[in-house]
């Protein structure tokens, strides 16, 4: 297992267990605890050293599934890391005493501000609880303060400047390194000396497979890596990421994600630029070739905002069910389930997007 030096003498494992997708039970919300045992132990034999739950993770029982599982473990051994949401509860000290109580220990090591967003930094910082966390940090009830970010750039930065952090996460991976504003994120971290823990590095899953073309060109170049490997490699060269947590639910993805790092191969630039180019096919794949020029919106009777709506599938391809909860912030005045069909847009589309067959499909997906 590889390590680094996060500070005060403290090393910790590259590759961080996270246990927001630990096994469930069939058909049941309950976490299978002797499957995630089993994928826990392996863990600790195998020098990951750093488990990161949360609050409100499976309603909670992440959290009581990893008291229970590193009971046998001596305290020193492994570092945990946990968040409060605020929405999830804003009573910050209600939820630090159950936090304690359900991992069963009397301090946490990493504690975190969890999914600092564009709508809700206001209501952390107004509700006193970095404060009391501060606090908790002086008495020795938390070793380090940190945050999670699904932040935008301007929240991001505002939030970095409030106080001190020790340590923040951040979603990053080569997907939305290319296509989105993570890269900028990372800078804004960066600059000020903030290590950054990655979260999502695959994905949710999503760049564990690609398509057949991406898969094949990444294979070709090399074949024993396996396709998830390379999204860990690509965070792992970045040079201010500590800690990369992959949630991972069963012991197959555990074992894959230790070989990574077990060896020390680093992606070079021709490596990189290869991935960008799988990536990039991978993306085509996904999305529909809407360029945003706006020309179908001259004659669509019901003026449907059919970019955005062209904009919204596509987001649902690459991230899924969840993407589709930022519907209610397309301006516009007709729906998806409004079109009639009449084929007028496609004759102004420049890349002959057969936009009514995709409207109809988001009716059905929107439930319209
Ligand atoms: S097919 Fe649908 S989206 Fe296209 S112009 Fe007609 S009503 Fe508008
Ligand atoms: S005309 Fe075609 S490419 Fe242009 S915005 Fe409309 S759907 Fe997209």
């Amino acid at each position: 297992m590889e390590y680094f030096d996060f500070k005060d003498g403290i090393k910790l494992s590259r590759l961080g267990m996270g246990n927001m997708r630990l096994p469930m039970k069939p058909n049941s919300e309950e976490i299978d605890y002797e499957k995630s045992q089993e994928i826990i132990d392996y863990a600790m034999a195998n020098g990951i050293n750093y488990y990161d739950t949360a609050y409100v993770y499976s309603k909670g029982d992440s959290e009581r599934f990893l008291g229970f599982a590193m009971k046998k473990y001596k305290r020193d051994s492994f570092y945990l890391a946990t968040k409060w949401h605020y929405d999830a509860n804003p009573n910050y000290k209600e939820v630090f005493q159950e936090q304690l109580k359900r991992l069963q220990t009397d301090y946490i090591d990493f504690y975190l501000i969890h999914c600092l967003t564009d709508s809700n930094m206001d209501k952390y910082i107004a509700s006193g609880g970095i404060e009391f966390f501060m606090e908790m940090k002086r008495i020795g009830k938390i070793k380090y303060l940190g945050f999670s970010s699904h932040a935008g750039v301007e929240t991001l930065k505002r939030f970095r400047d409030y106080t001190n952090w020790d340590f923040a996460q951040l979603q990053i991976n080569y997907f939305d390194w290319m296509y989105s504003s993570t890269k900028e994120e990372y800078e804004i971290l960066r600059e000020r000396g903030i290590k950054t823990f990655v979260m999502e590095p695959v994905r949710g899953g999503r760049l564990a497979s690609l398509n057949e073309d991406a898969s094949r060109l990444l294979k070709a170049s090399k074949p024993n890596f396996s396709i998830a490997s390379w999204a860990l490699r690509f965070v792992r060269g970045l040079d201010n990421v500590g800690v990369i947590l992959s949630g991972m639910s069963s012991l197959e993805q555990i074992m894959d994600n230790v070989n990574t790092f077990n060896d020390d191969y680093c992606l070079n630039d021709s490596d990189k630029k290869l991935l960008f180019k799988a990536c990039d096919i991978f993306h085509k794949s996904l999305s529909i070739p809407c360029t945003g020029c706006r020309y179908c919106l001259d004659d669509c009777p019901i003026e449907i905002n059919i970019p955005a709506y062209l904009k919204l599938f596509n987001e649902y391809k690459i991230s899924g069910y969840d993407a589709l909860e930022d519907k209610d912030e397309i301006k516009t005045v007709g729906h998806p389930k409004d079109c009639i069909s009449c084929g007028a847009c496609m004759g102004l589309c420049p890349q002959k997007i057969k936009i009514p067959e995709i409207l109809e499909e988001l009716k059905n997906l929107l439930k319209e």
